[in-house]
């Protein structure tokens, strides 16, 4: 550790953590009691903890580490800019080499309609962008009341005013009046959780193709509704990620695409887990069959590395917004920083050397697949789905004939086994009952091998200690 910073031991890092610092997402006085982990150094896919525990991160930190920890070519790409440029604005109608390179490449390695970027430092803030942007374009077109953005029911788009407004999470709208005006949400394309009700209500199941072209037609639904000529955009992740990795039907988005084509709406699509390898493409929408006219992306994009977001603009909308708009009122003081625009070209050629996408696509991601179908057979678990390098397992109490049987929600069995996971050296996610991961795209198939063993052994010691507490029967 750096000198800046000291050596301290376990304890008197969580007595000042907790003394000082506010957590994203925390209940403060829980994690008082408990105390944080401290993460004090990582490398390849593992993290070190102050305890001196190594710890197999299979989320990428925060599903941004898509290249691992500890790559020297974004080290030396950081080191160097700090000391050749470590900053300049690009709003006084200046720019910085850094910035003009990874514009050109984001370009490059988009979809052909992608040949402008607006940056911005987050994905919050890259979707603050888009509802601007969309805003602004329908302003241009002369129909300023195309104002309403639709998005849906436990998608994620961010934590700031639009973002968490365009999330459809609805704990987050309960704090702080969201979501602001304009904004209006759909079902989600989950059809584990639809055939649950469906099951609860005495009604037939629903098969998946079905259900795709059906929870796709919630769009049009809502679009009549609002009425044609009020509606901007439609935002969607190709999956959702913070939601609990939920990869909709095959049928899901071609129809979400013709619904937007009939009525000349935007498609948005946010990129900021999808983009950049996780599903075995570079971006989502590649692999969904889908042409977004905008597409936020952020974390990937410097594989955490350093903050940087934006959104890639397509021509039909860069084009009126160039030609028609005047001076565009926004943007950031750190768009297009120099340091995180190297950092992310680094990543980016990183990732074409080491035929990173590839590898996902071809190997790791169809061997990670048939991993988490082979937990089927176990008792806790009532689905499966995957993704490229994301994927997710449902925890269930039964599996009868007649369907899977859930947990009552407020035993918190997910957090029980992301208890079991933490203990074992495992990082993975608890959504709910949701169990799910997002490791980085480096992983070898042994290193998938010593994860899918850590996940059983953790889904067991789940299984003993859910008997002990009598909740399994
Ligand atoms: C994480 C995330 C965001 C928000 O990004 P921040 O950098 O946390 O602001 C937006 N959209 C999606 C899909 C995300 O996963």
């Amino acid at each position: 550790m750096t000198e800046l910073i000291g050596q301290r031991s376990t304890r008197a890092w969580q007595d000042a953590d907790t003394a000082h610092f506010l957590h994203p997402f925390t209940d403060f006085q829980a994690l008082a009691h408990k105390g944080s982990r401290i993460i004090e150094s990582a490398h390849n896919i593992y993290l070190r903890d102050t305890e001196g525990q190594r710890i197999l991160d299979a989320m990428s930190g925060l599903w941004c580490v898509n290249v691992g920890y500890g790559q020297q070519a974004l080290i030396d790409a950081a080191t160097q800019q700090m000391g050749q440029l470590p900053f300049y604005n690009s709003f006084f109608q200046t720019t910085t080499p850094p910035a003009v390179a990874l514009a050109e490449k984001l370009a490059a390695i988009t979809p052909a309609q992608f040949q402008h970027v607006f940056f911005a430092n987050s994905g919050s803030e890259g979707n603050d962008t888009v509802i601007r942007v969309v805003r602004r374009y329908w302003d241009l077109l002369g129909q300023p009341e195309r104002h309403v953005i639709i998005s849906r029911w436990n998608g994620y788009h961010g934590s700031t005013m639009g973002g968490a407004s365009l999330s459809g999470m609805t704990y987050m709208h309960a704090q702080g009046g969201l979501p602001i005006p304009g904004i209006t949400h759909i079902g989600q394309p989950h059809l584990f959780e639809f055939n649950l009700q469906r099951r609860s209500a005495g009604l037939p199941t629903v098969e998946e193709a079905e259900f795709g072209q059906m929870a796709a037609r919630w769009l049009e639904d809502k679009i009549l509704e609002v009425g044609p000529d009020k509606v901007a955009a439609f935002i969607g992740e190709p999956v959702q990620g913070a939601g609990g990795v939920i990869v909709p039907p095959a049928t899901y988005w071609p129809e979400i695409q013709r619904i937007c084509d009939k009525y000349g709406i935007l498609l948005v699509s946010d990129e900021v887990i999808c983009g950049f390898g996780r599903t075995g493409s570079w971006f989502g929408c590649e692999t969904m069959g889908t042409r977004p006219d905008l597409m936020t992306f952020a974390k990937g994009v410097t594989s955490g590395y350093i903050p940087l977001g934006g959104v890639m603009v397509g021509e039909r909308v860069a084009k009126v917004l160039i030609e028609q708009g005047g001076e565009f009122e926004h943007g950031y003081t750190y768009s297009g920083h120099p340091v995180a625009c190297a950092v992310a070209l680094a990543n980016i050629n990183l990732m074409q050397s080491t035929q990173l996408i590839e590898h996902v696509r071809d190997d790791i991601g169809p061997y990670l697949a048939q991993g988490f179908e082979s937990l089927r057979d176990h008792p806790l678990v009532g689905d499966v789905q995957s993704c490229g390098l994301m994927a997710a397992l449902h925890l269930v109490r039964s599996k009868s004939s007649s369907g899977p049987e859930v947990f009552d929600p407020q035993l918190g069995v997910g957090m029980i086994c992301r208890g079991h996971c933490f203990g074992n050296g495992l990082i993975m996610r608890a959504v709910g009952d949701r169990m799910i991961i997002a490791p980085p795209l480096i992983m070898t198939r042994a290193q998938i091998d010593d994860m899918m063993a850590l996940i059983r052994l953790c889904l067991d010691r789940t299984l003993v200690d859910l008997r002990t507490r009598n909740l399994w029967v």
